[in-house]
């Protein structure tokens, strides 16, 4: 049996589209949510206990000299944002907001966010929210398991408390107590990490420092939640609950050092899957069907997930040939106001589709989106659709990709989830290591010493005939 590899390339450069006009199209499915489900994030005896921790913390750390920061400095902590994509996803966004503090310090449902708008909660005990509750979105049950979305320190500063070991597949209030770590900042600020993900937390100890945008675990949904999200909480010196958002109903100058608008209206991620993705109530894990690799007449489903789209606001998509022609188009606006939601379009591939990378792309407010997918034919080899200045050829002897480069240059080999494979200056008649390379697709990057940059997207496919 011999093992053959074929390798399809296509350069991403500036494809020519064609002026096809998009056409209004329904979606085959979807859906979305307007609001969410709340869960008082902290009850009033989990809050003493917490405090009533941090301060005999702090009273041990200055005890033992611990460096800790003290309230004279002068230079008000600056967030940065206290959610990151683990390294290997690809997600363009993995969140939205659901509730953000709430100001009006009447009870029940008397609500006032920072903006003046209702995007918060309170309960009939009197809690009012105290922080601001971002989940992940789409498939946060899927995210969690994967330990797609890390929480990092929004400033830097020393842990002054750690909690850990509690059940973290929380769907409702259960009582229960969160994970989370409690970072004091060089102006004695506090912020609150909770609802992490069980013995996801940083190694470090409390007395430890932190640096802005270190790991500090990974978003669960530990305690009284209903599903995977970070509740950020941020306390003044004095242990006031402080709102960092800076608006009309809150009118203080941001501790954001990039505020987020209110409604942030982008698409989280563009997806195709083998059929319609099936999502499950919460603690189960959905079926997401997701494809990248097509054959000949297979179905398609195109899906884009937003978070705050808007009333009227109009998206077109786009599906490229390899050569860059247009293979369909067609917009659709949404016509109510989502906190989440998707739709997707049923499609397949044409028995005559041309072999290649295509693309699935997204123009909305501005802002342009692509997922890229593979159609593969019966293998043949290299076909190159763009002029590339440097060569990529295969070498079926050795199951390796020669790659020729016109000067000097460093390659970096990334697969699909966005992973190096392979990071080196390139040598004159070195091959590509494509046989120890999973079956995928791989973008190359080259980065020539003149300075310029150019891309290729290649597939690797280890056929047995
Ligand atoms: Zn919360």
């Amino acid at each position: 049996m011999l093992k053959q590899i074929f390798l399809v390339l296509c350069v991403t450069a500036c494809l020519n589209q064609a002026g096809a006009q998009p056409v209004f199209r329904e979606p085959d499915g979807g859906g979305y949510k307007t609001s969410f489900e709340t869960a008082t994030c902290l009850s009033h005896p989990e809050r003493l206990r917490i405090d009533s921790m941090l301060a005999r913390n702090i009273a041990a750390l200055l005890k033992h000299e611990k460096t800790l920061t003290t309230a004279k400095a002068t230079t008000r902590v600056s967030l940065a944002w206290p959610l990151k994509q683990a390294a290997g996803f690809h997600y363009d966004y993995l969140y939205a907001i659901s509730n953000y503090v709430d100001h009006d310090l009447s009870y029940p449902n008397h609500v006032l966010d920072w903006n003046c708008g209702s995007h918060t909660y309170d309960d009939a005990s009197g809690y009012n929210h105290a922080g601001t509750d971002i989940f992940i979105w789409p498939y946060a049950q899927n995210m969690m398991a994967a330990g797609q979305a890390e929480i990092v320190a929004a400033a830097p500063g020393i842990i002054i408390g750690k909690d850990d070991g509690n059940f973290d597949e929380s769907c409702a209030m259960n009582g229960g107590q969160w994970n989370a770590v409690y970072v004091q900042h060089s102006d004695s600020t506090v912020a609150w990490y909770g609802h992490m993900k069980k013995n996801s937390l940083t190694t470090k100890n409390v007395g430890d420092p932190v640096a802005q945008g270190e790991f500090l675990g990974l978003v669960g949904s530990s305690g009284n939640s209903t599903g995977p999200h970070l509740h950020f909480e941020l306390h003044d010196k004095n242990g006031q609950v402080v709102d960092p958002f800076s608006g009309n109903c809150n009118n203080i100058a941001s501790y954001w050092q990039t505020q987020k608008p209110y409604y942030e209206s982008v698409i989280n991620v563009l997806m195709t899957h083998s059929a319609a993705p099936v999502m499950m109530a919460c603690p189960g894990l959905d079926s997401i069907k997701a494809k990248d690799s097509f054959a000949l007449n297979d179905p398609i489903i195109f899906a884009a997930y937003f978070h705050d789209q808007q009333a009227g606001q109009n998206t077109v998509y786009t599906v490229t040939r390899p050569d860059g022609s247009v293979f369909k188009t067609w917009q659709y606006a949404a016509t109510n106001s989502y906190v989440v939601s998707y739709r997707y379009w049923s499609d397949h591939i044409p028995a005559d589709a041309p072999k290649g990378f295509w693309q699935f792309k997204a123009a909305n407010l501005g802002k342009s989106y692509v997922h890229p997918f593979f159609v593969m034919g019966v293998p043949t080899g290299i076909s190159s659709t763009e002029a590339f200045s440097g060569s990529l050829l295969p070498n079926p002897a050795n199951q390796a990709l020669w790659l020729r480069l016109p000067e000097a240059a460093f390659i970096t080999l990334r697969n699909m989830l966005g992973q190096v494979v392979l990071a080196q200056e390139y040598q004159a008649g070195q091959p590509l290591p494509t046989a120890t390379l999973q079956d995928g697709l791989y973008l190359l990057e080259l980065r020539y010493h003149s300075g310029r940059c150019e891309h290729a997207r290649f597939q690797v496919a280890h056929r047995s005939f």
